[in-house]
């Protein structure tokens, strides 16, 4: 979707009433482009539309001027009903460059064929110009309507016939046709026009409107963006949202050579679907199903389970840079230009022509010096120095570069001690990332290294997963609030606080569900009411198969719930399934159970759901401070720390005994094989930190 501009050069930094484009595919935008003039944009339109086609992908190209003028102008003008006989007419006679055009004149000349004064008015020009009046009410007596009938439909859109003024639309249309014109001329059987030609080709080209989602526009504003930037880029992803079906429809009017608006008379489906957030596809109902088999599953086939059923579940947007550390990535990143842009210097010294050969070497210093972000723009002959300061571009004639401390110099010569070798203390144009390079993939978690790499390949804003919501709820007659007086009954509620912690620690979006007591109608009530909130909720208690274990006998009622037996301690079963399409992983109550299977089911499965991508721990080999034997069969997880170089492990594998966990600064993994663990036996310690998002 382009948002076209009639005037003049709006200069290097983003601004509004510039030309904005932004594409959109399968309902996420590639960052907004900003383009200063029409010369550039042309040149970028048709450099992307070639791309397209080459890729054998179909484009809708939305601008947003006039295609043709009210009934009657173009016969008039050119003698012809062809509304393409007024494209050419102007491109044979518009002049265009980027600080100055004829707009205004060919207007008044337009004018000087029609009876009367008009239809043309409004001039941007300090002088008059002949036959156009400054004034729309000077007009009379020129023949023709004043709106197309897609204006008159259109609530708030300006007749194409005033050319200066705010919110006027009359000069885009006279420099945007012309270029339209070529565009056709070049990609020929390869683009269709509407509404003017059947859409039977790779490009169609449209005429669009972003104020007719105006509502949707400033409702979903992000702070900081400039208007014209965030309303093409919604109205890009909105069209490409939309079912096939719906966008056929709208393309689906009759002939007419005034042209038409995409979208009119279908303006609340348009704010509807830009407003709607980016939904991906639900899991399905049966992803937590075991195979029937083993009676104890092993953990590694629990997670190889997890890895393969889960997907993404959150949207996408596109959101600054600045915005989105601890984000995943939602498609790969290339570079936007290359790093550095310039060949520059990588010291303060001063540059010339390398290699300077062996011995001591004079140069006299040509005057003037280049600078980081004041560059010497002319060219320093062979033989002569330049000071430079480090970042600035080499000038012309410079790719060496002596660092200013192995030089003695006076205001008018530089002495030094050869040799050095040509392209010495001098970066490389691109040396360290060249434009178009993928510098970063889909599923990444972006790092704060990350914003600082994006940033210097040119990267402003990034397609991201939205924050996953993480529910957390416990569950339990006997539990009550920390602080709380609390009788001998009664015991404290420790998972919410440690699993919202967690959750909080892995830049998920917490959804505190609270505590819910052991009753089924209040507890389906609580899932009812909140399931929506969130993308996954982690729940802990009555997980097992026993007569107050709600949460089993709940998800059971779902048709989705399964009860993975696993063989792992600490564990007890882990009751899955989807509650109105959101997944709820039941984790064990026993606080150490609850947080071992939160950090070995839990984190990766959440990381899969987020848009992450599956991620092992990190866990090193270290020698056991410890003796233990276990039986085969089971996975067993050991509260352990380090002292010493060697791993220590908690006095006690009670799992109720939660101050173990605060002892520990990891887990010692014992794999599913009897074993029989004597001091300075390598095992397998994976650290809290390792359990990172
Ligand atoms: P359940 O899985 O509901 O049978 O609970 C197993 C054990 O964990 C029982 O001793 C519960 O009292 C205890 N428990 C359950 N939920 C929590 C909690 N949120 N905080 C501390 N202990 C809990
Ligand atoms: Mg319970």
């Amino acid at each position: 979707m382009v948002d076209w501009s009639g005037g003049n050069d709006r200069g290097p930094t983003p601004k509004k009433d510039a030309i904005w484009v932004c594409a959109a595919r399968d309902g996420v935008t590639d960052a907004p482009i900003y383009l200063r003039n029409r010369q550039l944009a042309e040149k970028w339109i048709r450099a992307f539309l070639a791309e397209e086609v080459d890729a054998g992908h179909r484009v809708l190209a939305g601008f947003d001027f006039a295609f043709g003028y009210p009934d009657g102008f173009g016969k008039a003008l050119t003698g012809s009903d062809d509304p393409f006989a007024v494209w050419d007419w102007f491109a044979q006679r518009v002049k265009d460059a980027p600080d100055a055009n004829n707009r205004f004149d060919l207007a008044g000349e337009i004018n000087a064929m029609f009876p009367g004064i008009g239809p043309f008015w409004g001039n941007g020009r300090r002088h008059d110009i002949p036959h156009l009046p400054r004034k729309g009410s000077a007009r009379e007596g020129h023949g023709l309507p004043e709106k197309r009938a897609a204006e008159a439909q259109a609530k708030g859109a300006f007749p194409v016939w005033q050319l200066a003024g705010a919110g006027a639309v009359g000069s885009q249309v006279i420099m945007g046709l012309p270029v339209l014109a070529r565009l056709r001329a070049e990609f020929r059987d390869a683009l269709r026009v509407w509404p003017f030609e059947p859409l039977d080709a790779s490009i169609a080209i449209v005429e669009i409107w972003p104020s007719l989602i105006a509502k949707a526009v400033t409702a979903t504003m992000p702070e900081g963006q400039i208007k014209d930037a965030h309303q093409v880029a919604l109205l890009a992803q909105t069209l490409s949202r939309l079912p096939a079906t719906q966008l056929a429809a709208m393309l689906d009017i009759p002939y007419t050579a005034e042209g038409s608006i995409l979208g009119l008379g279908h303006v609340s489906l348009l704010e509807e679907t830009a407003m709607a957030p980016a939904a991906p596809r639900p899991l399905k109902n049966d992803c937590f199903a075991m195979p029937q088999g083993a009676h104890w599953t092993p953990v590694d086939d629990a997670l190889e389970h997890l890895r393969s059923q889960l997907r993404p579940v959150t949207g996408i947007e596109n959101l600054p840079i600045a915005q989105v550390a601890g984000r995943f990535l939602a498609g790969d990143v290339e570079a936007a230009r290359a790093h550095p842009p310039a060949p520059n210097a990588a010291v303060d010294g001063y540059g010339f022509a390398g290699p300077a050969a062996e011995g001591m070497q004079r140069m006299p210093l040509i005057t003037g010096r280049a600078a980081a972000g004041a560059p010497f723009s002319g060219a320093v002959p062979e033989g002569r120095a330049i000071r430079i300061l480090t970042g600035a571009n080499l000038p012309e004639g410079v790719d060496t570069v002596i660092l200013q401390e192995d030089v003695t110099a006076t205001p008018s010569e530089i002495a030094f001690q050869g040799p050095l070798k040509k392209g010495a203390n001098a970066r490389k144009a691109g040396e360290d990332m060249v434009a178009g390079q993928t510098i970063l993939t889909s599923g990444r978690r972006l790092s704060p290294a990350d914003l600082g790499t994006m940033a210097a390949a040119g990267i402003g804003s990034v397609a991201v997963r939205q924050c996953l919501r993480v529910g957390v709820l416990s569950t339990g007659d006997e539990l009550q609030d920390p602080g709380m007086p609390a009788d001998a009954g009664q015991i404290y509620d420790a998972n919410r606080p440690m699993l919202s912690a967690l959750i909080k620690h892995w830049d998920y979006t917490l959804v505190d569900l609270g505590r819910a007591p052991d009753d089924q109608t209040k507890l389906r009530a609580v899932l009812d009411q909140r399931a929506a909130d969130c993308d996954v909720i982690l729940s802990s208690g009555g997980a097992s198969a026993g007569d107050e274990d709600h949460i089993s006998t709940l998800l059971e009622g779902t048709g989705s719930f399964a009860l993975w037996r696993i063989a792992v301690k600490p564990g007890r079963p882990l009751a899955l399934g989807l509650w109105n399409n959101t997944p709820v992983f039941g984790l064990p109550g026993n606080p150490v159970a609850a947080m071992v299977c939160a950090l070995i089911f839990a984190r990766p499965a959440l990381r899969v759901l987020a848009g992450g991508g599956w991620t092992e721990p990190q866990s090193y080999q270290l020698p056991a401070a410890f003796s233990k034997s276990k039986k085969a069969g089971r996975r067993e997880y050991l509260r352990a720390r380090i002292t010493d170089g060697e791993v220590e492990i908690f006095t006690s594998e009670g799992s109720g005994r939660i101050s173990g966990l605060s002892w520990a600064t990891g887990l010692v993994a014992l794999n599913d094989p009897a074993q029989n663990i004597k001091p300075g036996d390598p095992v397998t310690y994976i650290p809290f930190y390792s359990f990172e998002p």
